[in-house]
């Protein structure tokens, strides 16, 4: 899962970065409204973290433009004061959800793990596919009852797939989706990484459709 966070303050953006990174998210960071609108717009995120105080352009416009723009990716928005007038114009610009400054980094975190679940479909925590059951709030996986450790990319990889499951996602599609922007995608670590994940979680749930991707089979579980 690939998340942009749009904020001005150095010390806060890393933050919001390093809290999101250890969640096991890829995180690409942007530091003025007019960066953040254009990579909003051209990458695959699946959820955006909004400040609305930004400079070249403010939140409240880069969302609009989003949404105009027919840009659906859940956001999150960032605000400085509790003033209702400015979430009511965050929410009628198309926000999913608003967060006061400050705020716990795990607050976060938890709202936008909510925020991709349900924009994939799912509404509880735990995303059950056969044998595979995974607590994304945690960030745990068990086969068959039995947890299994993955590295974060690992990770990445598994959660994509099981929030689509039963769908073939494309080989490009996971990649936008596992690396932030200053991946290789040359390489072929993707297919490295995915033969490692399919060892640990066994039993041929992640299926290659030849010439087309990859495809996690629930079995109707879900
Ligand atoms: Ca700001």
């Amino acid at each position: 899962m690939r998340i942009l966070v749009v904020e001005d303050e150095p010390a806060l953006a890393l933050r919001l970065q390093k809290a999101l990174e250890n969640a096991s998210f890829a995180v690409d960071v942007s530091y003025d409204g007019e960066d953040g609108r254009h990579l909003g717009e051209t990458e695959p995120y699946d959820a955006i973290v909004l400040d609305l105080g930004l400079p070249k352009m403010d939140g409240v416009s880069v969302l609009q433009h989003w949404r105009a723009a027919s840009v659906s990716t859940p956001v999150l928005l960032l605000t400085a004061r509790s003033r209702w007038s400015e979430k009511m114009a965050g929410f009628n610009a198309g926000a999913d959800d608003y967060l006061t400054k400050p705020f716990e980094m795990e607050e976060v975190i938890y709202r936008v793990r909510g925020l991709i679940r349900r924009a994939s479909g799912h509404s509880r925590p735990e995303l059950v596919c056969g044998p595979l059951r995974i607590d994304t709030n945690a960030g745990r996986v068990h086969v068959h009852g039995a947890p299994i450790h993955l590295t974060a990319q690992e990770y990445r990889i598994l959660s994509y797939l099981a929030h689509h499951h039963d769908r073939i996602v494309k080989r490009t599609e996971l990649l936008e989706h596992v690396y932030d922007r200053h991946y290789d995608s040359d390489s072929n670590v993707l297919e490295v990484l995915l033969g490692r994940v399919r060892r640990k979680v066994g039993g041929g749930l992640i299926e290659t459709v030849r010439g087309q991707g990859y495809r996690l089979v629930s079995k109707g579980d879900v």
